[in-house]
């Protein structure tokens, strides 16, 4: 079942696919078949541009089963460039130099081995950007 779900979801954790809606324009992510300001369910997928600002952050102690070991880590949300607000782990950065506002991109990593065969899950997670 876990393996079926990553495939189900792999465009919209590799590429950040959203959706972009038909009738007023607003785009969504995680995609959305029902466009949260005007209620259409006229839409398009819409690949979003992987790069934003720290919105919020804070720091997860307590992380959620198959995490513990990367705990503390920051966890962000982040406005995209693209306007929707994505919540993702933050990496390559220390959690005392993260800043409202910092410039970040996305990035592909290993969020998680899975099972005894080690099946790798990726995702995406957020970095500074360089300069
Ligand atoms: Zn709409």
């Amino acid at each position: 079942m876990e393996i079926s779900r990553n495939w189900r979801l792999r465009y919209q954790r590799y590429m950040l696919e959203g959706t972009k809606c038909l009738d007023c324009g607003n785009l969504s992510f995680p995609p959305r078949r029902v466009c949260p300001r005007c209620g259409s369910e006229n839409y398009v997928p819409r690949g979003l541009k992987p790069e934003g600002e720290v919105y919020s952050y804070t720091l997860v102690t307590s992380p959620p089963e198959h995490f513990e070991s990367q705990a503390p880590y920051p966890v962000a949300m982040i406005k995209l460039d693209d306007g929707p607000i994505v919540s993702a782990q933050l990496t390559d950065v220390n959690y005392e130099d993260v800043k409202i506002g910092m410039r970040v991109e996305m990035v592909t990593r290993k969020l998680r081995a899975y099972g005894k065969n080690g099946l790798i899950i990726y995702g995406y997670k957020f970095r500074p950007v360089e300069g």
